[in-house]
């Protein structure tokens, strides 16, 4: 009996686990040279300061477009880019894209404008990502304050004592640092005192339900109140009503973005709104 049970075990989970690799496997063979092809853009998130609705900046955010299957979401190939390494051609693409169009808004007459870039873990250890940098904002002229990274504190988790010194280069040259999807990890209070940062994102699960739940509140303003005692800034993620963005501006809470003040958009709505 408990043959059987093994053995079918054994059968479906094998059976589960080589789909899922295909599916994988798959994912990384046509994710290669995408951004060659043209099927990797960056859409562009307004992100506003909440006291006033002033336009600052904008996260930047990887869109593929498949040729067979359409529009594939960052959470499934984020991960496989990551694995396979794949990231280390296509984040570095992903840094100079973002500090052209930064300048292009500089050209239309936005001149203040940030522009935010997603940095996975093995893209910030890989090597010359420092470099990178440098020469993505060399090449378009980008000034570097205008320059921001966001990191997951997974991302910055292992050897801390190496994204330390990383991440305080970049702080040194004036690119701001924030901590991405905060609150959602597990030690997010001992990752500020080791991993020097400029600001927090509150993760859009604190924010989804801040209206309604106390709880949610709770951690919504006590990380506000946290991250400014450290002298940090606090952009909220995930803001969906206009009751949120009024709640987060009397915690005093200092950006926001989400689908209620505007949706992650193609280059070119986005430079129609900055112009
Ligand atoms: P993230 O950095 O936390 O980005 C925010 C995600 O929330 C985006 O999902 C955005 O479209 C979505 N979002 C924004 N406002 C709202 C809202 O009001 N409600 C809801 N429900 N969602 C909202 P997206 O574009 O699917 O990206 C998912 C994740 O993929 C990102 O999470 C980021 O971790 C990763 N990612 C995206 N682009 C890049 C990239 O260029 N490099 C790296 N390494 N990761 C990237
Ligand atoms: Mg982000
Ligand atoms: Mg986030
Ligand atoms: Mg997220």
């Amino acid at each position: 009996q408990a043959k059987v049970a093994g053995k079918n075990c054994y059968r479906f989970y094998s059976r589960a686990m080589d789909q899922a690799v295909s599916r994988r496997v798959r994912i990384e063979q046509d994710l290669r040279g995408a951004w060659e092809r043209g099927e990797l853009t960056l859409a562009y998130q307004p992100i506003y300061r909440v006291s006033d609705k002033t336009l600052l900046g904008a996260e930047a955010l990887l869109r593929w477009q498949h040729p067979v299957h359409g529009q594939v979401a960052p959470s499934v190939f984020i991960d496989v880019a990551e694995q396979s390494g794949l990231i280390e051609t296509i984040g570095p693409a992903v840094i100079r894209a973002a500090c052209k169009d930064a300048m292009r808004w500089r050209h239309d007459g936005a001149d203040e404008l940030f522009v935010s870039v997603n940095i996975s873990a093995r893209q910030l250890r890989s090597g010359d990502f420092r470099e990178q940098v440098m020469a993505a904002l060399a090449d378009s002229g980008l000034p570097p304050h205008l320059m921001h990274v966001e990191l997951t504190e997974t991302a910055v988790l292992g050897d801390e004592e190496q994204a330390r010194r990383i991440l305080s280069s970049l702080r040194e040259v004036g690119i701001k640092v924030w901590l991405d999807d905060f609150g959602t990890g597990f030690s997010g209070l001992s990752h500020l005192r080791r991993v020097p940062v400029d600001g927090v994102k509150i993760d859009r699960s604190f924010i989804a339900d801040v209206l309604r739940d106390p709880d949610d509140l709770a951690l919504t303003t006590a990380i506000i109140a946290m991250a400014h005692s450290l002298g940090m800034t606090v952009v909220a993620e995930g803001v969906e009503k206009e009751g949120q963005c009024d709640l987060l501006r009397t915690r005093g809470c200092d950006l926001a973005q989400g689908y209620w003040l505007g949706h992650p958009m193609n280059m070119r709505d986005f430079t129609a709104l900055v112009g």
